[in-house]
């Protein structure tokens, strides 16, 4: 079987950030992630690129909208495709107004702008899936694992063919051009213990390859230093904040230390332009605003 084919959304007009990938069966072809409906036009270039006139699947990590904001509209394009989605996200791509609303709060006015807008989805399209569920293409298959801790609805797609696992946001975010992760701890579900107890997951999955979503194959770093580095950055992250916190509850404040902290830790790692292309995945703002509301709903349970 062929490798999974990568292809890049160009999200926010930028390179290397945010991918989509191709997965042919000798029967059947899914995409998995499908970037936002803003960047449609770079996934329909890149399918037909890749020789894919049809899709039979339509397959996404969870129903961010960097991830899922184009799949109404590619089902709408491909109308014999069936939309594959943990079952918490499924009832939001059938009706994605609140979806919409929640991201609202974080965006704002830029929402249009940045992500294009998204459409519903067919009820009678979706299938619902619950980890170990399995998405047959012929002679392959991705089965689904429950991820959660970026969001409660979200799974770690296996390409048994390859072995290579199709992560989302659960390692967070690291750029294969830049090879450092960033947490990615967006309000309002980001859980701590969950998304550590998921990066352990994925570990013990064995996969060859672990391809992020922001962006790409990981290789040729070997997956334990990956997970090894992605748990480290949660930890550190979550210090950050609770230090940040001791002297301030301004978001943008906790924010700005948080933002020194880790370029700090980074030891100047980091270009510019590095920087500016992560943020567009999961800024410093939106990941301290996660953490607050993380630490704040454990305070609140006791
Ligand atoms: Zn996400």
């Amino acid at each position: 079987m062929d490798q999974p084919i990568l292809i890049d959304t160009k999200m926010h007009g930028m390179e290397g950030i945010t991918g989509c990938f191709v997965v042919k069966g000798s029967e059947r072809t899914a995409l998995v992630e499908t970037g936002p409906k803003s960047s449609l036009e770079h996934v329909l270039k890149g399918l037909e690129d890749a020789g894919v006139d049809a899709l039979d699947w339509i397959v996404v990590t969870h129903i961010h909208l960097d991830h899922a904001g184009a799949a109404g509209t590619l089902a709408a394009r491909f109308p014999t495709a069936r939309v594959a989605v943990h079952e918490v996200g499924a009832p939001h791509l059938a009706d994605p107004s609140k979806l919409w609303s929640s991201a609202a709060r974080i965006y704002g006015e830029r929402m249009d702008e940045l992500w294009g807008g998204i459409d519903p989805i067919d009820p009678e399209r979706i299938t619902a899936l619950t980890g170990g569920d399995e998405i047959d293409l012929g002679g392959r298959k991705l089965t689904a694992h429950d991820t959660p801790g970026h969001a409660r609805h979200h799974h770690t797609y296996v390409d048994d063919a390859t072995g290579i696992a199709f992560t989302g946001d659960a390692m967070g975010v690291r750029l294969a051009d830049v090879g450092v992760v960033r947490p990615a701890t967006p309000p309002p579900e980001f859980d701590l213990e969950d998304a550590i107890a998921s990066i352990e997951k994925i570990r013990a999955l064995g996969a060859s390859e672990l391809w992020l979503t922001h962006f790409g194959s990981q290789k040729p770093q070997s997956q334990d230093e990956v997970c090894d580095e992605a748990v480290t950055a949660l930890r550190s992250w979550a210090e950050w904040v609770k230090d940040a916190r001791a002297s301030t509850e301004d978001l943008d404040e906790i924010a700005a230390q948080v933002q020194k902290r880790a370029e700090e830790d980074l030891g100047g790692r980091l270009t510019p332009d590095a920087i500016d292309r992560m943020e567009q995945t999961t800024s410093y703002w939106m990941n301290t605003w996660g953490y607050v509301r993380y630490l704040d709903r454990k305070a609140k349970a006791g």
